[in-house]
């Protein structure tokens, strides 16, 4: 008999302001599910918001999706970007500039992560309601390190408004 490999849970922010963004980040939550060793355990609703950076574009659609995970950190951030890959997303886009598909891996286990490549916990989380609001919702209790109890992160009031639409 096989011992069965340790399961990570992990989290990942979802956005979309492209083509049928809310179906972009319903596509992009199912496809999560299909990662090899990797299972959805939660799903928040999904949120509008009107777009940060300074870039005038359309409203973005947000939501974090919950995993059960045996892949590394890495090997996580590789398969999000075969996802973002798959439903379109150019590489070469501005950063906070309109986009098809964005995943971003917002926390992995209880690990710290500071490579070229990958910060986790992600850097954003703290400042952005369409994080920390779908987050509040399915993972209230969850610690991040370095900034705590989800339930306890206060939201943003220089944000602009987001509201809950699905
Ligand atoms: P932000 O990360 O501030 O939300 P963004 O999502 O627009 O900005 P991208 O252009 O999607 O940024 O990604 C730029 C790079 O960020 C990726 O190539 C990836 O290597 C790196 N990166 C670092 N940490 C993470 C993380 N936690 N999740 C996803 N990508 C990350
Ligand atoms: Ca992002
Ligand atoms: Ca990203």
């Amino acid at each position: 008999m096989t011992q069965s490999a340790r399961r990570y849970p992990a989290y990942v922010g979802i956005g979309s302001n492209l083509q049928g963004p809310a179906r972009q980040v319903e596509n992009a939550a199912a496809l999560l599910a299909e990662i090899p060793g990797t299972r959805r355990i939660a799903m928040s609703s999904l949120y509008r918001s009107s777009a940060f950076g300074g870039v005038e574009q359309p409203d973005f659609v947000n939501a974090v999706a919950a995993v059960l995970t045996t892949l590394s950190a890495a090997d996580l951030l590789a398969e999000l970007q075969a996802i973002e890959h798959r439903q379109g997303r150019e590489r070469n886009e501005a950063r906070w500039g309109p986009r098809v598909i964005d995943l971003d891996l917002l926390v992995y286990s209880s690990e710290k992560i500071e490579t070229p490549d990958l910060s986790v916990p992600h850097p954003g989380i703290g400042e952005r309601n369409f994080v920390l609001l779908p987050l509040k919702e399915i993972a209230p209790d969850l610690v991040i390190p370095g900034l705590g109890r989800v339930a306890s992160i206060p939201v943003n009031l220089e944000e602009p408004s987001i509201s809950r639409i699905a």
